[in-house]
C-alpha cells in the first residue's frame, strides 16, 4: 500500500487542521485531511493508497446510485491519557463489515487492506484525533458499486474508501421513544442483520412520522403479536429490569452491534446478570407495573449510551426513573470509556493500540 500521496501533489496539500474548533466538534462536521481509496474489479482489489480527501467524479449511472449496493462500518479511535491512539476493537468490526458485504452480494475487502490501511490512515492524520474526555475520531470504511451500467445487475466493480473526522461526545437529553407497531426496520429474510444504506433510508419516514408526533426515536419491534423488540433507532436496545441486563437475542433482523456486545461482557464485570432473549413490548409493561423497570436506553458507537425516559406504547406513556451516576448505563458507559481511554485495563484486548 503506498503510505502517502501522489509526490507531485503533495507541494499543493494543505492541512484543513486549523480550521477546526476542537471545543464544538459536533457530530459529522469535520472530515480529516487523507482518506483511503481502494478499487474492485476484474475480481479483485488492487491499488489501495491514501490520499488527500476529495470528491468523487462519479457516472449517473453508477449502479450504486440506483440499486443500493452500499454498505459501511463505524468505529472510532481514541486519544488516550497517555498521548498514545487507540482504536476499538477494528477486528470485530472487519467481521461484521465482510458479513454486511456478503449479504449484498458485494466482495469481502481483504483484511489487511482494512487493518492496516485504516491505522496509516489514522497515523498520518494522528493529529486530528481530539484529546477531550468524550471526544474521538470517527472512521467510517465503505464500499459501493461503482460499475457505469443501468440493467439491474450485481455490480463488478467497486470502490472502497475509509475517511475519518473529529467528533465530540454525543449527550442527548433523556429521550421520547414510541413503540412502532405498523412500520417495520426489517423482517425475517431481509437485510436487517447488515449494515447497508438502505436500511437507513427505509427508516428515516416512520421516524420523520414519530417526530412529528413529539417523539424523539422509534422503538422498533419484529410486527409479531408478541411486539418483540429490536432496536432503538439506529442502537441497539438494552434495558434493566430487576437489576438484570436485558437486550433482544441477535437475529437476521436485528444489527449485531459492537457496542452492545462490548456493554454486556461489561455488565457481568459490574455485577450484574445479563439476560439475552427476545423482550415483549407487554413484558415492558408488566414490569413497570411492578416498578421493576429500571433503565432503557439505546447502545452504539456514536453516542454509546443513549437514555429513554420515556416508552410510548399503543397510546399510553410509560415514564422510567431519573438517571443518575449509580445508573448502569452511566456505570458502563464510564467503564467502556476507561478502557478506551487507557484508564482502566483492557482485559478483554480490544485496544489496537498504534506504535
Ligand atoms: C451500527 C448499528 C448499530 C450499533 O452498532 P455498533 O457496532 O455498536 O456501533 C445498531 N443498530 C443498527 C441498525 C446499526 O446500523
Amino acid at each position: 500500500m503506498n503510505e502517502l500521496i501522489d509526490p507531485e501533489n503533495s507541494n499543493a496539500f494543505k492541512s484543513r487542521l486549523s480550521l477546526v474548533d476542537f471545543n464544538n466538534l459536533g457530530f459529522g462536521t469535520y472530515v480529516s485531511d487523507h482518506m483511503l481509496v481502494a478499487n474492485y474489479s476484474k475480481g479483485k482489489w488492487h491499488n489501495a493508497e491514501i490520499v488527500p480527501y476529495a470528491n468523487l467524479t462519479l457516472a449517473p449511472s453508477t449502479l450504486a446510485l440506483h440499486y443500493g449496493q452500499t454498505v459501511f462500518e463505524g468505529l472510532k479511535a481514541f486519544r488516550m491519557e497517555d498521548g498514545r491512539i487507540s482504536i476499538f476493537r477494528i477486528e470485530k468490526h472487519y467481521q461484521r463489515f465482510c458479513r454486511s458485504l456478503k449479504r449484498m452480494a458485494m466482495p469481502e475487502v481483504p483484511f489487511d487492506i482494512f487493518n492496516i490501511g485504516l491505522q496509516q490512515l489514522v497515523k498520518i492524520d494522528k493529529d486530528w484525533v481530539p484529546s477531550k474526555n468524550g471526544d474521538s475520531l470517527y472512521i467510517r470504511p465503505f464500499v459501493f458499486a461503482s460499475e457505469e451500467r443501468f440493467g439491474v445487475k450485481v455490480s463488478e466493480e467497486y470502490k472502497f474508501i475509509i475517511f475519518t473526522g473529529p467528533v465530540g461526545a454525543y449527550y442527548s437529553k433523556p429521550l421520547r421513544v414510541k413503540v412502532e407497531d405498523v412500520f417495520m426496520r426489517a423482517a425475517k429474510g431481509g437485510t436487517g442483520s447488515a449494515k447497508c444504506g438502505g436500511n437507513y433510508g427505509g427508516a428515516f419516514f416512520p421516524t420523520q412520522q414519530a417526530q412529528k408526533n413529539g417523539f424523539d426515536q422509534i422503538l422498533w419491534t419484529d410486527g409479531t403479536p408478541q411486539l418483540n423488540i429490536e432496536e432503538s433507532g439506529t442502537m441497539n436496545a438494552m434495558f434493566v429490569i430487576d437489576q438484570t441486563v436485558v437486550t433482544p437475542s441477535i437475529s437476521e433482523t436485528i444489527l449485531d452491534g459492537i457496542t452492545r456486545d462490548s456493554l454486556l461482557n461489561l455488565a457481568k464485570d459490574l455485577g450484574y446478570k445479563v439476560s439475552i432473549r427476545p423482550l415483549s413490548v407487554f413484558e415492558i409493561i408488566e414490569a413497570h407495573k411492578k416498578n421493576l423497570l429500571h433503565e432503557a436506553f439505546g447502545v452504539g458507537t456514536a453516542a454509546v449510551t443513549s437514555p429513554i425516559s420515556c416508552i410510548h406504547i399503543q397510546g399510553k406513556d410509560f415514564f422510567l426513573p431519573e438517571y443518575d451516576r449509580n445508573s448502569f448505563c452511566t456505570k458502563a458507559h464510564k467503564l467502556l470509556s476507561d478502557i478506551r481511554y487507557g484508564k482502566a485495563e483492557d482485559k478483554y484486548c480490544w485496544n489496537t493500540i498504534l506504535s
